[in-house]
């Protein structure tokens, strides 16, 4: 039996795997690079907020702390897209009543540490990875205030230090273990729409807000105290980029012309535009997530892929979940369980991050498509008339616990026919039809 615990990192991840971990009755102790975020007062709207989804709440749901996330998180049960008239859209994103749900990730992350703590974690801060012996579960951390350094050894060593992360930078060195990052033509920056009069919501807080513009976008998902954060994901360079905003005049040129509804909203763009910084995104690719049975990955740290799904929080809360199971499935053998782990997880953390890249053509291209809004109308009747022959894709990956690599599997199929059905002559005036069912029937 493994009793040490050291996790890397107490982010979202690493503070869901603590709380698994000390349920199995290990004791966990947290290392975390930063400063402790709960010294700090969080606002909602200054910090990113994130899609929550079934396969997060599943996984919190397992060890019992969904009721505490769901009192920190709105519902949103559509997307409202608007367009450069200023003119709005709906689609929901599932049937009545399914919603994903907006949270702060600072929020989140603050509530998840104190129930790891208050499960038994002990958690330390400013001590930073820089070394790790992985086969022998022993981590050297440097204390970011001190400059001190110490090694703690322990039964097991679990890397969930993010995209950037130190255990996997050992794997990889150490292990040859195959790694890739591959940049994103795009960057993003956060800008926030605050609150109106008594901390009402400016736009409609229950949907997740997308001004699609082709090859860009911005998006807004509601806050707490009224705010909405938004986040504009544009080029690095050529048209409609960030490289050329850079004086007031072009960023208030840039926002009136492409997102004029959104500009009256935001009193100080320009001020926020100079001091929010411009982040890069990218996607990481890693294998295998082990070694032996004393150092494992897990989270970004193992597979951070890009945010248009909203599915990199929501697959690293499944490694937690998936990970205890296999734990229970070879009854704490190790080396069984991670070998598996490794072998299972990859596949679908390749499969997230494909959805999330085909996923960002269609946010910012096309749900501006009437062609496209249409085709996921025939889908969701199709899937309504005959829900055992067909799940819409958005429903396998938002609403489901359907493996990833099976969801896009099965995506992948139902795309190709529905390219078939949407060549139909008259399609727009026929959707409805016997005619189309059935057709659709006998491709499935
Ligand atoms: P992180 O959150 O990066 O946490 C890693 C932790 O390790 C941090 O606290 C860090 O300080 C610490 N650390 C790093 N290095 C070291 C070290 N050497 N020593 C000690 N500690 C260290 N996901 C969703 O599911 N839904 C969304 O809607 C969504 N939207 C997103 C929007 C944007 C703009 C971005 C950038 C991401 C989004 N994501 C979303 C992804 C999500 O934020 C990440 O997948 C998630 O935060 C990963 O959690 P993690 O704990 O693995 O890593």
């Amino acid at each position: 039996m493994k009793n040490e615990i050291t996790i890397v990192g107490a982010g979202l991840v690493g503070s869901l795997c603590a709380i698994y971990m000390t349920k199995r009755g290990h004791r966990v102790t947290i290392f975390e690079r930063r400063k402790d975020l709960r010294s700090e007062i969080i606002t909602a709207g200054k910090s990113i907020n994130l899609a929550l989804s079934e396969r997060g709440w599943t996984a919190l749901k397992k060890v019992g702390i969904d009721q505490q996330v769901m009192k920190i998180a709105i519902p949103m049960y559509k997307r409202i897209m608007h367009d450069m008239g200023g003119n709005l859209s709906e689609q929901p994103y599932g049937n009545q009543g399914q919603a994903i749900y907006s949270v702060s990730r600072a929020q989140l992350n603050v509530l998840m540490m104190e129930i790891a703590e208050k499960n038994g974690a002990t958690l330390h801060f400013n001590e930073k990875c820089v070394d790790a012996n992985l086969e022998e579960a022993v981590a050297t951390f440097e204390n970011t205030k001190i400059a001190t350094k110490q090694e703690i050894s322990a039964d097991l060593l679990i890397g969930a230090d993010g995209s950037l992360s130190a255990v996997r930078e050992q794997m990889v060195k150490k292990y040859q273990h195959e790694y890739e990052y591959n940049e994103i033509g795009h960057d993003y920056k956060e800008l926030l729409i605050p609150a109106g009069e008594n901390g009402t919501h400016l736009l409609d807080k229950n949907a997740l807000h997308i001004w699609p513009r082709g090859n860009f976008m911005l998006i807004a998902l509601a806050n707490l105290d009224g705010s909405f954060t938004c986040t504009l994901f544009a080029p690095k360079k050529g048209k409609n980029s960030f490289e050329g905003l850079n004086s007031k005049q072009e960023v208030k040129n840039y926002f009136t012309t492409i997102f004029p509804d959104f500009v009256c909203l935001v009193p100080n763009l320009y001020q926020q535009w100079s001091t929010n910084p411009t982040s890069n995104l990218g996607i990481v690719k890693t294998f295998p997530w082990h070694v032996k049975d004393a150092s494992i990955i897990i989270g970004d740290a193992a597979h951070a892929t890009v945010p248009f799904y909203g599915q990199g929080m929501n697959a690293g809360f499944e490694d937690c979940r998936i990970l205890d199971k296999l734990l229970d499935k070879h009854e704490d053998n190790f080396e069984k369980c991670f070998h598996e782990y490794s072998k299972v997880r990859k596949p679908n953390s390749d499969g997230v991050q494909d959805l999330s890249m085909q996923n960002f053509v269609v946010m910012r291209d096309k749900t501006a498509d009437p062609k496209f809004l249409l085709q996921k109308k025939i889908e969701k009747k199709f899937a309504n008339l005959y829900p055992e022959k067909w799940t819409p894709l958005y429903t396998m990956v938002s609403f489901t616990n359907i493996s990833y690599a099976d969801a896009w599997k099965i995506g992948m199929k139902q795309e190709k026919m529905m390219q078939s059905i949407m060549s139909t002559p008259n399609i727009e005036e026929i959707w409805e039809s016997n005619e189309i069912m059935q057709k659709m029937c006998c491709l499935v």
